[in-house]
């Protein structure tokens, strides 16, 4: 192929919009795959996890033919998720790319991550074609939409598209505006290798598969290949395009994007961002790569029976290598036994690795409440980064102590949302410890106008139960999305909570001292109904230190009771647990109290 026919591009926008609606008919149309049906539709979704939710959480790249002026133009499609937590992965994906198409709702318009995916291609100096999806729907409004369009982004209105991913409407003319506007990739076939790794993951045969952007020169089968970031020399097995199965072919050129195999074993060698060379032609520097990734949330996962722990580290460690943003250390608690501890990129990511735990390697697991990372500055200097409330200080740390201050990580919110809504959104981000709210309006043309709203927002306030509040609130027509904008001082305490004196190491939490009465309150309640009543009275509290919150107390069993002593939704729980041995070998002791495991279970569950 001659790059001039090569064109790279990707589908942005907010999720629901119809990305993966449209991707299959594009699929079709150029007749990559057979006409999609129902059942099978949205080819790229490959996951369970993803259909089940509607989700893309894994970026799928596919190669179409597409004859225009009676030439065959190459059209790579990259694809890119559609969910805040996956940001990076969208950033990644656009970087193998020169144009994209900003998909947009005709019914919604412009979204929260309309406008997080829409900058990010505008910064990497993509081409954007706008498209209007949607417009068989009554309730479509394009001009409304494409005066939103304007003004966001400063598109004019004659390059705005309308189509109709369902009914095939307006594919063909983009299919046009792809090989008419977005230029073809530059990059000089003659010139020596360098190629982008973009993504890649796992087969048991092969080892690990690369997906790669070749920016200059050729790879070919055979060929014997350097990676910058290891220094480590391969033989390329196989290459060729995804088409959108794997498709074998002698070489790649510059523009191209495709795949590699090169008996590699450890995903671990195949970095990201990685440049790739062929032996003897490094000498000209890597290409620029990618900012690694940042876990922002963090959990211990643990096994429900603690035999089971090497089964629930060896799938931890086997899904990582299809999702290497997982971050894994290994954790003990007294309360829950050995475990690992995961940082996650987002809520929705842990969400989603959990249940691909659940469904694709059939554990049953224990997970910690979530937490960010705190960062501890000392007064000499040093500072650490924590991602486990065990690590918080004590109290007499602060003060006279080496501890300065702790900081917490904050982000840049941004909500759309109808103008109804203000109030009570402006009323809950003050209840999540918001400063620097601001709104603007995105068009006043509508009967109800749109708002875009701005704030800075602990992390910490976002992890928890903000998205249910947030629907709640504006009755699910607001949409929201958030960027890391660093770490800032803040008055952060540890709640442990104590059985008999005893803390269970593995409930502990960090909160702001504004909130630390109100949540101890909350999770001591929430213990007494689990904590089985034993032969003695229970004091359960939650404190600060040597400072009680909250304290609950649990009277000793009577004598005569034998039966019905733990209530609960047994047969939902007996479900969970059907596996386990009975009994015994799942109590544990904090300080002389017998805990069932599945009150630990209760409790994570609860919230
Ligand atoms: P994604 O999250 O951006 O990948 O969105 P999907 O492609 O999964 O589409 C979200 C929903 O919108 C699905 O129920 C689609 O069937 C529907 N949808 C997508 N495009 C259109 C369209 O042009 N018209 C109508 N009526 N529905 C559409
Ligand atoms: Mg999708």
């Amino acid at each position: 192929y001659g790059v001039d026919l090569i064109r790279n591009f990707s589908i942005i926008a907010h999720i629901d919009h119809g990305k993966s609606t449209l991707a299959d008919r594009l699929l079709e149309r150029t007749g990559t795959v057979e006409k999609i049906s129902g059942s099978s539709s949205q080819m790229l979704d490959k996951l369970k996890v993803e259909r089940e939710r509607g989700i893309t959480v894994k970026a799928q790249t596919v190669s179409m033919l597409h004859e225009h002026n009676n030439k065959t133009f190459l059209l790579n499609l990259i694809d890119t998720p559609g969910h805040v937590d996956f940001a990076w992965e969208v950033s990644r994906s656009l970087a193998a790319c020169q144009g994209a198409l900003l998909l947009i709702d005709a019914t919604q318009g412009v979204q929260a991550q309309t406008i997080s995916v829409g900058m990010l291609a505008l910064e990497k100096n993509l081409t954007i074609i706008p498209v209007l999806n949607k417009i068989d729907l009554p309730a479509a409004d394009p001009d409304r939409m494409a005066a939103q369009i304007e003004s966001t982004f400063g598109i004019g209105r004659d390059e705005i598209l309308t189509a109709s991913a369902k009914t095939g409407a307006g594919v063909d003319e983009i299919l046009r505006a792809i090989v008419d506007r977005i230029p073809p990739p530059s990059g000089d076939p003659e010139a020596e290798l360098k190629a982008l790794l973009f993504d890649s993951s796992y087969d048991r045969y092969r080892g690990v598969i690369s997906l790669l952007s070749v920016q200059s020169g050729r790879i070919r089968k055979g060929d014997k290949i350097l990676l910058h970031h290891t220094q480590k020399k391969y033989d390329a097995v196989d290459v060729g395009v995804l088409h959108p199965e794997e498709t074998p072919t002698e070489m790649l050129q510059a523009g191209q994007v495709g795949y590699l195999a090169c008996n590699m074993k450890n995903s671990s060698e195949a970095q990201i961002g990685d440049t790739i060379f062929r032996v003897g032609e490094s000498n000209r520097g890597p290409l620029d790569g990618f900012q690694p990734t940042k876990a922002m949330v963090f959990a211990g996962i643990f096994p429900i029976d603690s035999n089971d722990f090497p089964k629930l580290e060896e799938s931890i460690k086997r899904l990582t290598l299809t999702d290497r943003s997982v971050t894994i250390q290994r954790e003990s608690s007294t309360a829950l036994g050995q475990g690992c501890r995961l940082g996650f990129l987002g809520t929705l990511h842990m969400d989603v690795f959990r249940q691909r735990l659940e469904d694709e390697y059939d554990q049953q697991i224990l997970i910690t409440n979530p937490t960010v990372p705190f960062k501890i500055v000392y007064k000499n200097g040093k500072e650490t980064i924590i991602s486990n409330p065990n690590d918080f200080p004590d109290p007499q740390d602060f003060g006279i102590g080496k501890v300065q201050e702790v900081h917490e990580p904050m982000v840049k919110a941004t909500i759309i949302l109808p103008n109804t809504y203000l109030g009570g959104m402006i009323n809950l981000c003050s209840n999540h410890r918001a400063e620097a709210l601001d709104h603007v309006y995105l068009d006043t043309t509508g009967d109800e106008p749109r708002v875009l709203m701005t704030a800075r927002l602990p992390l910490a306030e976002i992890v928890t139960d903000f998205f249910d509040k947030l629907k709640k609130t504006t009755s699910g027509f607001a949409s929201f999305d958030y960027e890391d904008v660093g770490y800032q001082p803040s008055d952060m305490v540890k709640i442990s909570f104590l059985l008999n004196g005893r803390p269970i190491d593995s409930l502990a939490i960090i909160v702001h001292r504004s909130n630390s009465v109100r949540v101890g309150r909350i999770w001591a309640k929430k213990l007494r109904e689990v904590v089985p009543k034993q032969l003695f009275e229970v004091a359960i509290q939650a404190a600060v230190g040597r400072t009680i919150l909250a304290r609950e107390t649990i009277s000793a069993m009577r004598k005569d009771v034998t039966a019905g002593l733990y209530g609960g939704h047994y047969e939902r729980k007996m479900k969970v647990l059907e596996k386990q041995k009975a009994g015994k070998k799942l109590m544990k002791r904090i300080g002389n109290i017998d805990l069932p495991q599945e009150a630990f279970y209760d409790i994570l569950r609860s919230n």
